[in-house]
């Protein structure tokens, strides 16, 4: 594989960063990550927008523009031969000599880190078909979820208690109800409106879940925004979730309990179609 740092495309075994890369010692850093279908970038610029966001939240100075990103974007699904995969962007407060908690001087460069996945049938995934299940967990991560940081380590922990009850993702609860997905947004159906969370610093403000909202919109279904809880969720109509790496993924089980008979339901399946069709005709 091919990845680029600092300005170099580099076989991966070759690429380095500094053992004082504030990434690495203090997770003081942000990263987004793109989907590929049909070897284009798929909402790039709200990725990009979202980015700039994260990078002025922690006030962390931008590598490139965005057209120079959308550039490095390109070359690597290029070189690569990426047809339907992901992007994974992460820049860092990059490496002072030193471990230092204050943020380094200002001429200390940030390290701009890309590297590609390959995922053939990322929009034809057969995972769509049979949904996924979920267990809750307490939501115990910082206050700034709005800001795509590196500091992934809980919801990495909540992966892990899935698999161990055997399940695929973690739903997040805090004060009763659902914040989001361990790497997703939530949602659930009840008739004709879908229900997700209202944007906040609780939650990532997902750029699949701005899309699809704004589809489902455009489709003339009800949107709400609000929080629901487990049990809410439990005896929904239908429940799913959203990223950029999934789309539009059914979820199926909660905590043991079969969401609408445990079958994946019509809205999710027809969000994921218009979505997935909707963002090959616009992908750059
Ligand atoms: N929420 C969290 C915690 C995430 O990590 C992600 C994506 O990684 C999302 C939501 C979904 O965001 P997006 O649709 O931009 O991928």
């Amino acid at each position: 594989r091919t990845v680029y740092v600092n300005g170099e495309y580099l076989p991966e075994t070759e690429a380095k960063v500094s053992v004082f890369d504030r990434g690495f010692l203090f997770a003081d850093g942000v990263y987004e990550v793109t989907s590929v279908l049909d070897g284009k970038l798929v909402d790039f610029d709200g990725h990009a927008k979202r980015l700039e966001r994260s990078l002025n939240e922690l006030e962390m100075k931008a590598p490139a523009t965005s057209d120079e990103l959308l550039e490095i974007h390109r070359e690597l699904v290029a070189k690569n031969g990426i047809d339907e995969g992901l992007v994974y962007l992460q820049i860092t407060r990059g490496a002072p000599g030193d471990r230092d908690f204050a943020y380094p001087a200002a001429d200390v460069p940030p390290t701009l880190v890309l590297f590609t996945q390959n995922k053939p049938g990322l929009a034809d995934n057969p995972t769509a078909k049979t949904g996924i299940k979920v267990i809750s967990v307490p939501d115990v991560r910082w206050g700034r979820r709005d800001i795509k940081t590196v500091q992934l380590l809980y919801p990495s922990m909540g992966k892990m208690m899935a698999k161990a009850a055997g399940c695929d993702d973690a739903w997040m609860v805090e004060d009763g109800k659902v914040t989001e997905g361990t790497s997703n947004n939530a949602y659930i159906v009840k008739g004709n409106k879908i229900i997700t969370r209202e944007l906040s610093t609780d939650i990532l403000h997902g750029i699949t879940r701005a899309a699809v909202l704004q589809m489902a919109r455009e489709a003339q279904m009800e949107v709400e925004e609000r929080a629901f809880t487990i049990d809410e969720a439990q005896s929904a109509d239908e429940a799913f979730f959203t990223s950029a790496s999934a789309f539009v993924m059914p979820v199926v089980e909660i905590d043991g309990v079969p969401v609408a008979g445990g079958k994946p339901g019509p809205i999710a399946a027809r969000l994921r179609e218009i979505y997935i069709d909707e963002s090959r005709k616009v992908a750059l």
